[in-house]
């Protein structure tokens, strides 16, 4: 999609848990070539927010659109399979699995089949076809030295650029991150937020849920702020961090 045009509309989405709304009503849209932030005190409904927009949820109500196109009440699969990725908040690998195994069986299995036939009827060319795929979104993200590492050798900031490189295998217009600099050094924070710039830079949309206020406010374009299942404010850091609502209600000041 062009450079500034709407990837992703979410107008209104509610989700309800028995008594509970934990996603009030919320509307935000990401562009083309955007980082947005979503950012809120724990409990204020971001990863259920993150699984409406993917299918993990049904919504209770609302409606999400990617370029145009109904997306809410499709299957997770299809979600994917249209031009959404994500990576989880705990890493999914293989320790005594290459990097690039592992980046290239989570690709296929995104594709949509099982463990099972992912071992077994994954044909030569098939096969193949993964691996150079795989490869070239380390490359990318400027893993390549590391792709016959065991997975389980990587320092966690590692693990995480590898669970991006994985998602890029779809070739998303959307990437959701959920936290991941949670549990990450300073160095590796900013190795991340490099990658996700050049990502950015590439036209790639992404959607990142984190707490690490500095990290959030000096790489999104915009942040969404929530606070208990309602969007307080949306905008530009520097307007999002002089309001006093949010220093109150979340930076604690
Ligand atoms: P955040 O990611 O911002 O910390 P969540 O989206 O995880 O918040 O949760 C929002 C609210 O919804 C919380 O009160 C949480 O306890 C509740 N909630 C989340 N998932 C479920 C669920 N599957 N069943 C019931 N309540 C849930
Ligand atoms: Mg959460």
């Amino acid at each position: 999609p062009p450079h500034g045009e709407v990837v992703l509309d979410v107008q209104a989405v509610r989700k309800v848990f028995g008594g509970l709304v934990a996603v009030n009503d919320v509307s935000f849209q990401v562009r083309a070539g955007e980082i947005l932030g979503l950012i809120g005190p724990n409990g204020a409904g971001k990863s259920t927010t993150f699984n409406l927009v993917t299918g993990v949820l049904p919504a209770s109500g609302g409606e999400v659109r990617l370029q145009g196109t109904r997306i809410d009440g499709q299957a997770s699969r299809e979600i994917a399979r249209r031009g959404v990725a994500r990576t989880f908040q705990h890493v999914k690998m293989i320790p005594n699995m290459t990097v690039l195994e592992n980046v290239a069986l989570g690709a296929h299995l995104r594709g949509g089949r099982g463990v099972a036939s992912a071992m077994l009827r994954l044909d030569r060319d098939e096969e193949r076809r993964l691996m150079r795929e795989a490869e070239r979104q380390l490359a990318r993200i400027g893993m390549a030295e590391l792709a016959h590492e065991y997975a389980g050798n990587l320092a966690l900031g590692q693990q995480r650029l590898m669970e991006i490189a994985r998602a890029l295998c779809a070739d998303p217009t959307l990437l959701l991150l959920d936290e991941p600099a949670a549990g990450l050094r300073h160095k590796e924070k900013q190795g991340l937020a490099d990658v996700l710039r050049q990502l950015r830079s590439e036209g790639l949309s992404i959607l990142l849920v984190e707490h690490d206020m500095d990290l959030v406010m000096g790489l999104v374009d915009r942040v969404v702020v929530m606070e208990f299942g309602t969007k307080l404010i949306e905008g530009t850091p520097e307007v999002v961090q002089a309001s006093p609502e949010v220093r109150a209600a979340y930076l604690g000041t």
